[in-house]
């Protein structure tokens, strides 16, 4: 029996990035928050940069610094607002404004160090609220000779679309404002657009970089955008059949009959349900809504899943499948975007969630 495997297809990281930086003309800040997605932050680091990508963006601090200690001639920049100035000097890392107060109160440290001031938007996390507190901010700092070198925003509605149009409005909000301070200042870096923006955009013009994540690991920015030909699917889930169990009507398996045998699951020549026991569980990081109710892939045919335990999953087959079959959880013809499309979570959630321990980790170079 095999151990249950994660694949991780990295030339699809480095075909993504490729891809992106194209259609940017090199305007790519990678996203790689929170271990580069899951995916291993070193690793997806080095692709990326051997891609040709040079601006990366975390919201930790130690996962800053570790992206410095990798390449010195990177820009390196942290979402969040960070007061550790010294740490900030000392590792050459970009950092966030929150607002004005903030700017005010620190702005005795703040010097040697490259800013970048953030407009709330809609997203409202931190951020100046409004056009006089932004425009005040940046005449705050070049009095006081804080070097601000960009100007950012995150759209908060950007991977949905609603009625009322949200993302166009809070763009045009945007736009307003980066004009107004591009007609004062001299920015080098501005960005505003993670992937499902830049799906529905492209790069917005006068805008320096695109800020994206998700879609360098492999999923579209949003249902229907055409990903075909641009955008790789990066990863593998996998496992085996240990066994199949042939069950009659009104017998159950798994904990507390988690699911029972019935007339609509039985074959309809032999009277039996045919289920498969696979060794993969929750403790692998499947996600409880990603299993119950939803297919996986074995012999290139979708069977469902009606039973998760902590290192077992239950599916409902047929006849035709065997112990030692290979079932994918998530792979190019079952990926982690259909999911998401289907309501399990978003994508980086689905992936996040993956258990780097107990899974045998294979990279693909
Ligand atoms: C995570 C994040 C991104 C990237 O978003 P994706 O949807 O993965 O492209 C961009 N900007 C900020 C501030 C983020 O937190």
């Amino acid at each position: 029996m095999e151990n249950a495997k994660l694949k991780i297809n990295l030339k699809a990281l480095y075909n993504n990035a490729r891809f992106l930086l194209e259609e940017t003309g090199g305007g790519v800040i990678a996203t790689v928050k929170n271990n580069g997605y899951n995916f291993g932050l070193d690793r997806v680091v080095n692709v990326f940069y051997n891609a040709g990508i040079r601006s990366f963006a975390t919201t930790s601090i130690k996962e800053a610094i570790q992206i410095r200690e990798l390449y010195e001639n990177v820009c390196v920049i942290m979402l969040n607002p960070c007061n550790n100035f010294d740490t900030l000097r000392k590792y050459k890392i970009s950092s966030s404004i929150a607002n004005l107060d903030w700017i005010k109160k620190h702005k005795d440290d703040m010097q040697g160090i490259s800013w970048h001031l953030e407009w709330a938007g809609f997203m409202r996390r931190s951020g100046c609220k409004t056009e006089s507190e932004f425009m005040e901010t940046l005449e705050f700092a070049k009095k006081n000779n804080i070097s601000i070198d960009g100007i950012w925003t995150h759209f908060s509605w950007a991977d949905e679309f609603d009625e009322n149009n949200t993302y166009e409005k809070e763009k045009e909000n945007w736009l307003a404002i980066q004009k107004k301070a591009c007609n004062k200042y001299n920015f080098k870096y501005i960005h505003a657009q993670n992937s499902a923006s830049f799906c529905r955009d492209g790069k917005l013009p006068e805008h320096s970089h695109v800020r994206v994540g998700i879609i360098l690991y492999g999923c579209p920015g949003y249902e229907g955008w055409d990903y075909k030909g641009k955008i790789q699917h990066a990863l593998e889930l996998s496992a085996e059949v240990i066994s199949v169990n042939k069950m009659l009507e009104g017998e159950s398996i798994g904990y507390c009959s988690s699911f029972i045998a019935n007339e609509n699951t039985c074959d309809k020549e032999d009277n039996i349900s045919y289920v498969a026991v696979i060794n993969l569980g929750y403790g692998d990081g499947l996600l409880r809504k990603r299993a119950v109710g939803h297919e996986v892939e074995i012999n290139s045919k979708r069977y469902p899943l009606v039973s998760l335990m902590m290192s077992h999953t239950v599916a409902l087959v047929d006849k035709n499948i065997n112990v030692g079959d290979k079932v994918y959880f998530y792979k190019d013809t079952i990926p982690v975007f259909e999911f998401t499309y289907k309501g399990v979570g978003a994508n980086s959630e689905q992936i996040s969630a993956l258990n780097f321990n107990s899974l045998d980790v294979e990279y693909i170079d």
